[in-house]
């Protein structure tokens, strides 16, 4: 069964929920590393999303990503704003006009996204970002499609491997954004992007999967 218009309208309900949820959590998080406004800046932008939700029914689910990169890029603030703002408008190019999405299609979006945020951010596997999520995310989407583990599968593996890569950020040094400003004290946190890029995909796998 592929990813349907009310599935995504679905997950993103959910994950303005679990954002919000998460907002304290995400905060502390950003707070010996950051600024401490990871969370509160994520619970604005999805509940901006979530607001336009009631209006989305009837549009292709690129459409309604697109939407959400825009809302997200002019709502977020910070440096998580303009990336998840971009990475969603990318998974919605490559998911334009489409009503369902298969293994393929969410293995593009997911490309699509990463590649967006690197491109904006400069940031490379390794330097404690919301990259060291995404990255094994979408090695494991990757392999999931490679072997027909059907859709549930791909998503829960993907989501899964989202864990681990927030988790590896914790002995990181952080050499991107605000983190990069502690060098060495910056070791021992999780990053809360990397952990916000996971609360995601595990959103979409347990809405979707
Ligand atoms: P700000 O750092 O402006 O306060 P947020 O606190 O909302 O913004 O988001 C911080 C998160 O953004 C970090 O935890 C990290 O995952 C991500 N981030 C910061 N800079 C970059 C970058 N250049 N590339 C990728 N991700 C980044
Ligand atoms: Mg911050």
């Amino acid at each position: 069964m592929p990813i349907t218009t009310e599935d995504t309208l679905r997950w993103l309900k959910q994950l303005a929920n679990v954002l919000h949820e998460n907002r304290d959590y995400l905060t502390q998080l950003d707070s010996p590393v950051g600024d401490a406004d990871h969370g509160t800046n994520m619970d604005r932008g999805f509940k901006a999303v979530a607001d336009k939700l009631p209006g989305m029914e009837n549009m292709d689910i690129g459409s309604i990503l697109k939407t959400v990169g825009t809302t997200l890029v002019s709502t977020v603030g910070g440096a998580s704003g303009p990336l998840y703002g971009t990475a969603f408008l990318r998974a919605g190019m490559a998911t334009s006009g489409k009503h369902e999405l298969y293994e393929t299609d969410i293995v593009s979006m997911l490309e699509a996204a990463l590649e967006g945020i690197k491109v904006r951010g400069k940031a490379q596997l390794g330097e404690k970002t919301m990259v060291d999520a995404l990255t094994p995310a979408l090695a494991a989407a990757k392999e999931a499609e490679a072997q027909n583990s059907g859709l549930s599968q791909l998503l829960r593996r993907t989501s899964n491997a989202a864990e681990g890569g927030m988790k590896s950020t914790i002995p990181m040094l952080a050499t991107k954004g605000r983190a990069s400003y502690l060098g060495e004290r910056s070791i021992g946190h999780q990053d809360p992007g990397a952990t916000s890029s996971w609360l995601i995909l595990k959103t979409l796998a347990d809405t979707c999967g």
